[in-house]
């Protein structure tokens, strides 16, 4: 596996993006508290930058997924870290890093709607729809890629990678 010479997104890209994000979503949510969701480890990066852009009021807390695959019900997600702060009423906004088939995010908002969350939306740097399985709500998205295995600004290959400030994509086949 060898990293691409060039990033897919620099880091100034990159940055623009994350700021066009954060205004939309604060004139959206106007100045309602929002509860961030950031999902371990992959989102922090993006989410750190995402939150100090944002000009609402924010509660931080973390979230983190585990999902299987290949197993006969697609969408075995068991919940590693749960969000410290009740839910309930609250605007919920779950921040991810990459949504490939859907899987996790399926499951993730299928368990934390059990807390009836006032609204809970997704907001994820990443998207890849054509891996898509699973139907997943309308969302915030960075950038819609191609299927390609990215690494980089919090997204990882075996753990290596997250501290890169731009992304790349892996050369060669990860799975
Ligand atoms: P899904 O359940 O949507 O298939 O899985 C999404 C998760 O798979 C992401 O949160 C991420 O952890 C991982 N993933 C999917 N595509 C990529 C990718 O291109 N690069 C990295 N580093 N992780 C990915
Ligand atoms: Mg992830």
């Amino acid at each position: 596996m060898r990293l691409s010479k060039e990033p897919l997104f620099t880091a100034k890209v990159i940055q623009r993006r994350v700021k066009e994000l954060a205004d939309e979503i604060t004139r959206d949510y106007g100045q309602q508290e929002l509860v961030v969701l950031v999902t371990l480890k992959g989102a922090i990066m993006f989410a750190a930058d995402l939150c100090r852009a944002l000009s609402l009021p924010v509660h931080l807390d973390f979230v983190r997924a585990k999902s299987y695959r290949g197993t006969l019900t697609t969408g075995t997600v068991e919940i590693k870290v749960h969000p410290e702060v009740s839910l309930a009423g609250k605007h919920v906004l779950v921040v991810e890093d990459i949504l490939d088939t859907g899987n996790t995010v399926a499951a993730l908002f299928d368990r934390l709607s059990a807390d009836n969350p006032a609204s809970l939306t997704l907001c994820t740097l990443f998207d890849k729809p054509s891996r898509r399985e699973i139907p997943v709500p309308k969302s915030y998205v960075g950038f819609t890629i191609d299927d390609h295995f990215v690494v980089g600004y919090g997204l990882d290959y075996e753990e290596r990678y997250r501290e890169l400030p731009a992304v790349y994509t892996l050369d060669g086949n990860p799975e």
